[in-house]
Parts: structure tokens; C-alpha cells; sequence
């Protein structure tokens, strides 16, 4: 099944909501609710669903619209005892946020640490867990060979690329590029978009409107892109390419240049 990415984002709606393929959904939270306004993730296998990511807000709708989409999906494929496990492509705050809306409920999981997770069969539809430290320790990418979807989470994403462990990242992203160069790769998709359709260029920090945004899907040869870009980049600081950034360490000095960015946009 190709994966069908063709979508505008509409940040009127709380959590935008885009079948990829019959059994993919793509989720994204509204940047009005929260600047990060993050990529969310639903796959459905046969016995199982996996959701990766709960969003930057507690109380965000994201429980009523995931059981209304498991509800869609049950009708086209009836079965007993579905369950569904939610995942994290990392722990930091704005993926985790609406965790507690999925505890204590029937058929569900809430995983707690993803990194430990290994692959796992949602039901003929074998998921794979690569484990990519150097955003987080906890950061994974998880491959899809159902649809060649290669979800990155914060690591590669149309953005910036914030790096708090520059050895483990650039480990990572050479791993990724062995994994796409040997697997059919049909999309990588992270879990942000901030960068605009003018290269080079990205959106300030905390910024809640993104006009000419571009697309979500990343290729392989961006991938190999970004390899050469850590090569670029060992030095702490913000290094900017074409197509994404990568902050290496605190970024004191262009966290500064961001908030003034920000302020003369709110003018
Ligand atoms: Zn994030």
C-alpha cells in the first residue's frame, strides 16, 4: 500500500487527523494548543494497534479521537479483544504528555521506556525498534515494512536537530543511513515540522504560526544529507543546512537570536 502524504495542516482543528494508508494514521496536534504542535503516530495490525506519542498537552481530545479511529477500524475489521499499546519515539515532555489519559484503561499498555523496546508483531504487521540515542536516551525510530514508513521521531525531522549527545547522535544517524541504504524506505517522517519553504530558514521558537511550512516527509538522500551535516557540525552551536538544522550542546547564543526573532514576529 503507498503511503498517501498529501495534507495541508489546519491548525483550527485540536488534533488533525490523516489516514496515510487504510491502517496508518497520522496525527498531528494543533500549534494553537502548543507551539511544538507534534506528529502523532497510529498503526494497525491485526491484533493490535500501536500509538507512538500522547503530545505536548494533558488535555488535549487525544483518547476520544484515538477510540473514535480504533472504533473506525474495528467496524471495517470486527474482532474481540483489540488491543492497543502506546508508545514513545522519546520521553520528553511534549511526546508524553497525554499519557495519563491511556493508564488504567481496558486492552491498553502505556510502555514506559521505548528505547527497551524490541521489535514487535502487531499482527502480521511486524514493527521494527531501532534504538537512536543522542536527542534523549530514550529516542528510537521504529520501521514499518508494511508501508516502508521510517517514523524518526525528534532526531530527523524537517527542524531543528537539537543534539545533547553529539557521539551517540552521529552513531544514530549512521545507523539510520545503513538501515534506509537496506531496507525499502518509502518516507521517514519525524515528529515536528520547523522549518519554512525558504531554505535554510526555520520558524522562531515558541513561534504558534508556521505560514508556508514545509512538508512533513523526509527521503533518504536527506538522511545521508544529515550524515554529512554531523560531519559539518561537531563543534557546539547551531549549524544550519538547506533542509534542517543541527544544534550541537545548549545553543545559548541562537536561543537568544530566537526569542528576539520571536518577539519583532509578535509586533
Ligand atoms: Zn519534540
Amino acid at each position: 500500500m503507498c503511503p498517501n502524504l498529501d495534507v495541508t495542516w489546519d491548525a483550527s482543528q485540536p488534533l488533525q487527523v490523516h489516514w496515510i494508508t487504510p491502517d496508518t494514521v497520522v496525527l498531528r496536534q494543533s500549534i494553537e494548543a502548543d507551539f511544538e504542535a507534534p506528529f502523532l503516530y497510529l498503526l494497525f495490525g491485526r491484533d493490535r494497534a500501536l500509538l507512538l506519542d500522547t503530545g505536548a498537552t494533558a488535555d488535549s481530545p487525544l483518547r476520544e479521537v484515538i477510540d473514535f479511529l480504533v472504533g473506525e477500524w474495528l467496524a471495517q475489521h470486527p474482532r474481540a479483544d483489540y488491543q492497543l499499546v502506546v508508545a514513545h519515539s522519546h520521553t520528553h515532555g511534549d511526546h508524553v504528555a497525554g499519557d495519563a489519559q491511556f493508564t488504567d484503561q481496558p486492552n491498553t499498555v502505556v510502555t514506559a521506556h521505548s528505547a527497551a523496546l524490541e521489535s514487535m508483531d502487531l499482527g502480521a504487521r511486524m514493527i521494527t525498534v531501532l534504538p537512536i540515542p543522542g536527542h534523549h536516551p530514550s529516542s528510537i525510530a521504529i520501521y514499518d515494512a508494511e508501508t516502508g514508513l521510517l517514523l524518526t521521531g525528534d532526531t530527523m525531522y524537517p527542524g531543528r536537530l537539537y543534539v545533547d549527545d553529539f557521539p551517540a547522535f552521529a552513531a544514530s544517524i549512521s545507523l539510520l543511513c545503513d538501515f534506509a541504504d537496506t531496507h525499502p524506505v518509502t518516507a521517514i517522517l519525524g515528529a515536528h515540522i520547523e522549518m519554512s519553504t525558504t531554505p535554510g530558514r526555520d520558524f522562531p521558537i515558541g513561534s504558534k504560526r508556521h505560514p508556508h511550512e514545509v512538508a512533513l516527509p523526509m527521503t533518504v538522500e536527506q538522511l545521508h544529507a544529515i550524515r554529512d551535516a554531523v560531519g559539518r557540525s561537531a563543534r557546539p552551536g547551531a549549524h544550519r543546512f538547506p533542509d534542517f538544522a543541527i544544534w550541537n550542546g545548549p545553543c545559548r547564543r541562537a536561543h537568544l537570536s530566537h526569542r528576539i526573532r520571536l518577539l519583532l514576529t509578535r509586533r
